[in-house]
């Protein structure tokens, strides 16, 4: 990891131009990092890409950068989203950071008849998500939506974005997780056979998806049902092997 801070601000960034810090980055630079006038910075936006900087002064609660060089082209990241039910907070935090680097293009809590969660602070989620993002050397922050009900996010689909759901649960109702009947095909299987093109990834909560829910997915054109292997993941461990495993076959771990 490269020792000289790297920020994601909001205001738009040209060669020459200046920037004005306040609050948590200005602390962090001048009070943290204890950057001096001359020290290296390097800044993104989402939007122009991203430039290397020099801390020119500071103020109590400011702290000015001037920028040189576009050091990188702003590129576009694979169109991605994934959609989780949110988790108690600690697991829902780890998720959104793996999703950060994984990847996605948007995270998006969705509300499911067994979501057991404290409340959805996205504010705080977006914050996390701008944190990883200036971690993981990406050019983009993934907004983090609203939290919204699993039937609504349905019923606005757009039928060009596949959705890819992670079904470990079989059809027989009498055996436990639903028995080896109607079991979802693997999930590298199914991506190696679609096209490329936007798509979502869907993981359902602890206790999982209802059975309503799992006929009502599976019913839906868009929708692809996806097997992660013999043993049940936790929420987190499974979005961050299914965005792996898109990364891989259909995103931009290619070659
Ligand atoms: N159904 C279980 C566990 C849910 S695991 C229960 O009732 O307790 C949480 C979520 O992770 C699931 O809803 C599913 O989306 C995903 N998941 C976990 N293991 C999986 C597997 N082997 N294959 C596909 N999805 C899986």
């Amino acid at each position: 990891m490269s020792a000289t801070p790297r920020l994601y601000v909001a205001p738009d960034l040209a060669e020459g131009g200046d920037l004005v810090l306040d609050g948590d980055q200005a602390h962090y630079l001048t009070r943290v990092m204890r950057l001096e006038a001359g020290d290296p910075v390097r800044v993104f936006n989402g939007r122009h890409g991203e430039f290397e900087a020099a801390l020119t002064g500071s103020t109590k609660s400011t702290a000015s950068l001037r920028l040189s060089a576009r050091v990188r082209e702003q590129a576009a990241v694979p169109d991605l989203w994934l959609l989780f039910a949110p988790l108690k907070k600690a697991r829902t935090d780890f998720l959104v950071e793996k999703a950060v680097e994984l990847g996605a293009a948007e995270i998006l809590p969705v509300l499911t008849e067994r979501t057991d969660a404290d409340t959805v602070r996205v504010d705080r989620l977006q914050r996390l998500a701008i944190e990883a993002a200036e971690q993981t050397e990406r050019l983009d922050v993934p907004p983090v939506r609203e939290a919204i009900k699993l039937h609504t996010v349905l019923q606005q689909w757009s039928d060009d974005r596949i959705l890819i759901f992670a079904d470990e649960a079989g059809d027989d109702q009498g055996r436990p997780w639903g028995g080896e009947a109607g079991k979802a095909i693997p999930m590298a299987d199914v991506l190696r056979g679609l096209p490329d093109g936007p798509a979502a990834i869907l993981v359902g909560p602890e206790g999982g998806f209802s059975t309503a829910e799992r006929k009502r997915l599976r019913e839906l054109p868009f929708v692809r049902p996806v097997g992660l292997g013999p043993r049940i993941l936790r929420a987190e461990t499974a979005a961050a092997a299914a965005l792996s495993l898109w990364q891989a076959v259909r995103g931009d771990w290619r070659a």
